[in-house]
């Protein structure tokens, strides 16, 4: 096996790190950690078998290497029923831990719209088998991704809608404000449970009407103010 060539100083080739671009500037957002909230609209908690009234929203994560910005989905292994979750992301530019819901706000650098691509036949599996959903969530290139579009320019989105097209029909409908945790208090949560810092990504859940994706289809997701992304399924 050819191996790669690697800088001095290092055992094997250094691995890139991961971007993000920013709206309307040449400055990159480096990514260090994804986090993801599971179950945080009340209709897909719903949809998924859930009881919103029951089970708070719960979070997971990705690899820092799964955001995608490229606008391409490579149909992944191992599945046949992978899906698309158009979701709120929130980029933080500062961290810190125990964080207050009244100071959360603070950190975030901006927002961009993302895509939790979800191999749903395996995450049904792991539910059956009570297994961590890394198979299901965290595969190669699952977090399609667009610019952050920093808080200077569009505040703090709570309200507006998030919707999510397949080949120009609408399947996926929602609005920010439907979300059982808003984002002070998911930065709040997950600050308790992990010291956060400049460069996390949180993906903030989906609203209801998740579904399937083929090769060849165009999926096109948009968050009012922070923008659209259109991304093929190759
Ligand atoms: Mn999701």
């Amino acid at each position: 096996m050819n191996q790669p060539p690697h800088p001095p100083g290092y055992a094997v080739a250094r691995p890139a790190a991961p971007v993000l671009p920013v709206f309307s500037s040449e400055l990159l957002f480096p990514v260090r950690r994804v986090y993801c909230v599971g179950r945080n609209y009340a209709a897909h908690a719903v949809e998924m078998g859930g009881d919103p009234n029951r089970e708070p929203p719960f979070f997971f994560q990705k690899n820092p290497d799964n955001l995608n910005p490229s606008g391409l989905f490579p149909y992944p292994s191992a599945s046949q029923d992978v899906h698309f979750e158009v979701e709120l992301v929130v980029a933080l530019g500062q961290g810190g831990a125990d964080i207050s819901v009244d100071h959360a706000l603070d950190c975030v650098f901006g927002y961009a719209v993302g895509i939790d691509m979800t191999r749903r036949d395996l995450q049904a599996k792991a539910k059956e088998l009570s297994r961590p959903w890394e198979v299901a969530k965290a595969f190669e290139a699952s977090a399609p991704c667009g610019h952050i579009m920093p808080v200077d320019q569009v505040g703090y989105p709570a309200a507006g809608t998030i919707w999510l097209d397949v080949n120009g029909k609408r399947r996926q409908t929602g609005d920010l404000a439907q979300m059982i945790w808003k984002v002070p208090e998911i930065i709040s949560h997950l600050s308790g449970l992990f010291t956060l810092a400049p460069g996390d990504v949180i993906f903030t859940g989906t609203p209801a009407g998740v579904g399937p994706v083929a090769r060849g289809d165009v999926m096109t997701a948009h968050v009012d103010g922070v923008g659209s992304i259109k991304v093929k399924v190759t």
